[in-house]
């Protein structure tokens, strides 16, 4: 991905915008913007775009389908950017990811962290948790926290930065947000240092902010709509 990138109209603009609003919201909450990480989730997008968005100073850049951000990462592989797997994982394709993910936010289940044992590099992972009843959505179930937090916690190649969780739409974002908060404070009564929550998006990233979200997973309202999937 070499040629020239083309001018994303407006793309600076709606950076600069959304950095502004996590700004206010952090203010509004009493915490200070340098305790979040904004993750821009590139999905669906070409390489191209991650190139204009390191040029306008991204350092984070999210993926949620391994095939597509394996061929990203591998053509922009001189490019300094972290990248940060949030789509669901297949087992078979864990390792793969951990060549080139900094961080994987969708831990949902035994078999993925055994799948993760033994990489050669550490790896910052997340515990994805459902806040619905609906197995069918990504995240474990508020039951096995404790025993994947202590799985992870045994596994010496994983460092488990703390919970991810995407709102459902069925509720308020701000009720799941506060559950979420709380799944958090349980992981942290036996993994103090885990206390990353990964939450907020597009549309909910204000009310991520105030249940104490520190990594934002922002798409849209950065890069404007995006493609149709391949
Ligand atoms: C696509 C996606 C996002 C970003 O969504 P937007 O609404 O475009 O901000 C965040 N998290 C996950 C897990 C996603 O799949």
């Amino acid at each position: 991905m070499s040629e020239t990138s083309p001018a994303y109209e407006g793309l600076a603009d709606r950076l600069h915008e959304v950095q502004a609003g996590i700004a206010d919201a952090c203010r509004a909450a009493g915490r200070s913007a340098e305790e979040t990480t904004l993750i821009v989730v590139t999905k669906f997008h070409p390489a191209s775009l991650v190139e204009a968005l390191a040029g306008l100073g991204v350092r984070d850049v999210g993926e949620n389908r391994h095939q597509e951000a394996q061929e990203k990462a591998a053509a922009l592989a001189g490019l300094d950017v972290n990248w940060h797997y949030i789509g669901q994982l297949q087992t078979k394709k864990a390792r793969q990811a951990a060549q080139y993910a900094s961080a994987i936010h969708s831990i949902d289940r035994a078999r993925l962290v055994d799948a993760l044992a033994g990489v050669d590099r550490q790896l910052d992972v997340f515990l994805q948790i459902n806040l619905t009843d609906d197995p069918g959505r990504g995240g474990a179930a508020p039951s096995e926290i404790e025993s994947l937090t202590e799985q992870i916690l045994g596994t010496e190649s994983l460092t488990l930065r703390g919970v991810m969780a995407v709102a459902p739409l069925e509720e308020p974002a701000a009720a799941a947000f506060e559950r979420l908060a709380g799944y958090s404070e349980r992981v942290r009564s036996f993994a103090p240092d885990a206390t990353a929550i990964s939450a907020g998006m597009t549309h909910d990233y204000v009310e991520a902010i105030a249940a104490g979200a520190t990594h934002l997973r922002i798409g849209s309202a950065i890069t404007g709509n995006r493609p149709d999937a391949r």
